[in-house]
């Protein structure tokens, strides 16, 4: 009498979500809470809205604390780049537009305006 055969489960497969890392402080987290950077042909570093530009691709927080760092020399491992003045200005200044602070710090110090 043969045995009888069940397959096996081998591998239950997990939903898949994309985990990057932010260069300047190292958090871990869904890609869509970050904003990627990309290499260009000449050296420099633009930010890739889309994530979808082909090269080499480092992720930043949306957090200008981490734009900041990343301006200042996390980036340039990452992508080994050197950014002259105008590439890091123009990465803090687009960084300025995300929280000034952690979210758990920018609750504390809000104040009335009345
Ligand atoms: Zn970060």
């Amino acid at each position: 009498m043969p045995p009888t055969r069940t397959k096996p489960n081998a591998q239950v497969r997990a939903r898949h979500v994309p985990q990057r890392t932010c260069v300047a402080c190292r958090r871990t987290g869904d890609q869509r809470t970050f904003v990627r950077l990309v290499r260009t042909a000449d050296g420099g570093v633009a930010v890739d809205e889309r994530g979808r530009a082909p090269g080499r691709g480092a992720y930043l927080c949306r957090a200008v604390a981490c734009w900041e760092r990343g301006a200042k020399g996390a980036l340039n491992a990452a992508l080994r780049v050197t950014l002259n003045d105008t590439d890091r200005a123009a990465i803090a200044a687009y960084g300025a537009q995300f929280w000034s602070a952690p979210p758990e710090a920018r609750d504390a110090g809000e104040s009335g305006n009345a």
